[in-house]
């Protein structure tokens, strides 16, 4: 993925364009690799950078939703449970299985959760992970050494998957560019344009990095901006009523030794009623999360200190080793887009939502990471029949996803270096074996190389030293200290790649360490 070609392509563009997609999280991207794979011309805009906003922030599962079982929204757990397996099947090198328990301190537990776990196999059906089963109380320490022994009778073990949602959202948006999509960052929707019929014919964006104004003609636009999706409708219609409410959630990231473990601890009901998770992720143990409702939503939204507060709590009460404020590596924020209905945050619809307003703009809403390909395909059947498109089938279920490699007969070892590029592994090795200084770690604490970082700018669309080091690695949120410290070889890098001067340097490292010191936690 080139941006300037992008560019141009945009530019040189006089057809209108089948479908425009505002937003570059996990919905719009999703988005343009289904509608980009039935043959249509696909443009999608980004005002920030892939990923920027809540598709970055997430709890790194892929799963079902054992909470949702719990309420009974029994047809969201059976479709999520089948995109996890679709996800697996098209993406082995970003989705693996994880084993999670869920400890029992009170005799009716391990019933309860047995068999409402029982029941989680039974819906994933052959799309199943591995079967639960109750453990005893010495089989429970053997998987999570580190959990509280006191009062403990046993657990139960189930399994879910997981991943990198940042990694897989720039697989998904290098695998809608294959597929011959048009995709830009740093180009904000503006606004829409109305034909002369009262309808929606396009829109405006403007390139953040040189002011330059494009017009997109589209015969449908589809409105894919979670949490800032009744701005955009807003922007045909001012008066438009509100869709979505925001909440948001917070995750705190330890050092691996918190967890010692390669299982997941799942705590199903904290003191507030939700679950709790603590996992491993990239040699680091992360733990979240909460649900705060938030009035106005923002790109970098802040955690609060009770949340931050009653992490560290619910935690230590199931750790060994109770984490501390000072323990915390980095704390990361993402902001839920709730379909709007009746009563607390935590209840609001998971379920996704598809919403034609009355100028022809389609938004789509809501939902889950785990489940973007499900509601891609129900957008873009409803943007054929809404833009009177060639009706065209969904191609998604097996096609394969940036980087797959065929025949992984061994399961993702996180601990490889590059694994989780697939495919693209070996050209960042060879970046390296060209120019050894490459191939050196760009921070002690942290696996990333400064091969990487020329990756991301030559063949990802990395342009800040924030598109580097949060998203394309995931430096800032492993670790925000080490992170910080990586700003300036990263802005070198970044520079001597894409052409930059000193003051550009300079500006970039500055800015990064601002950004970083928001996803650090104020000790006691
Ligand atoms: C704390 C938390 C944990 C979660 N954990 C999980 C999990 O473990 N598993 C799971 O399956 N799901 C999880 N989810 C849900 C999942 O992360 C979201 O459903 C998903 O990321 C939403 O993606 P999106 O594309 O709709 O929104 P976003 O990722 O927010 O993307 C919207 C994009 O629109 C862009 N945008 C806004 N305005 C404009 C404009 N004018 N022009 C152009 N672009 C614009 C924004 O910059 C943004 O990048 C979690 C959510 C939260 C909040």
């Amino acid at each position: 993925m080139q941006r300037e070609s992008m560019l141009r392509r945009t530019r040189e563009r006089r057809e209108p364009w089948d479908i425009a997609i505002i937003g570059g999280g996990a919905t719009g991207v999703g988005v343009a690799v289904d509608a980009a794979s039935r043959g249509f011309d696909v443009i999608l805009v980004e005002a920030h950078d892939f990923g920027k906003g809540t598709s970055s922030r997430s709890t790194k599962l892929v799963h079902g939703g054992v909470r949702y079982l719990e309420q009974g929204n029994i047809p969201l757990v059976m479709s999520a449970l089948k995109e996890r397996g679709l996800l697996r099947q098209n993406a082995p090198h970003l989705v693996h299985d994880l084993a999670f328990v869920v400890p029992n301190y009170s005799w009716w537990e391990a019933p309860f959760y047995g068999i409402g776990l029982k029941l989680y196999d039974l819906l994933a059906g052959k799309y199943g992970f591995g079967a639960s089963k109750l453990l005893t109380r010495e089989e429970t320490l053997e998987r999570l050494p580190a959990l509280e022994p006191e009062e403990l009778r046993g657990g139960v073990v189930y399994y879910d998957g997981q991943f990198d949602d940042a990694r897989l959202l720039i697989h998904l948006a290098m695998t809608a560019a294959d597929q011959g999509a048009t995709l830009l960052n740093y180009c904000p929707a503006t606004g829409l344009l109305l034909g002369e019929d009262g309808y929606i014919s396009g829109l405006t964006v403007r390139d953040s990095e040189t002011g330059e104004e494009l017009r997109i003609p589209a015969r449908i636009v589809v409105n894919a901006t979670g949490v800032f999706t009744d701005s955009v409708r807003r922007m045909a219609d001012p008066a438009a009523d509100q869709l979505v409410v925001t909440s948001q959630g917070i995750h705190l990231v330890f050092d691996h030794s918190f967890l010692k473990s390669e299982t997941a601890l799942m705590v199903p009901r904290t003191s507030d009623g939700r679950v709790l998770f603590v996992i491993p992720w990239h040699g680091h143990t992360v733990a979240g999360t909460t649900d705060t409702p938030v009035d106005a939503p923002s790109l970098e939204p802040r955690a609060l200190d009770e949340e931050i507060d009653f992490i560290l709590e619910t935690a230590a009460r199931y750790l060994t080793r109770p984490p501390r404020r000072e323990d915390v590596l980095a704390v990361y924020v993402g902001l839920r887009p709730l379909v709007k209905g009746e009563g607390k945050t935590s209840t609001l619809s998971r379920d996704h939502v598809i919403h034609v307003d009355s100028s022809g703009l389609l938004t789509i809403t809501g939902g889950k990471w785990t489940t973007y390909r499900h509601m891609a395909e129900d957008c873009v059947d409803h943007a054929i029949t809404l833009g009177r498109l060639r009706d065209e089938p969904c191609r998604t279920r097996a096609l394969h996803i940036h980087g797959y490699i065929d025949a992984l007969d061994e399961p993702l070892h996180e601990d490889e270096p590059l694994a989780i590029y697939g495919a693209d592994a070996d050209a960042i090795r060879a970046i390296a074996a060209a120019e050894p200084a490459l191939a050196a770690h760009l921070h002690p604490d942290l696996p990333y190389i400064g091969a990487e970082i020329v990756w991301a700018a030559r063949e990802e669309m990395a342009r800040t030293v924030e598109d580097a080091l949060a998203r394309r690695t995931r430096a800032l949120f492993l670790n925000a200290g080490a992170a910080a410290a990586m700003a300036e070889p990263a802005a070198r890098l970044l520079a001597r790649e894409l052409g930059r001067d000193d003051a550009w340097v300079t500006a970039q490292i500055s800015e990064f360490r601002a950004l970083a010191r928001q996803y650090t936690v104020e000790a006691d």
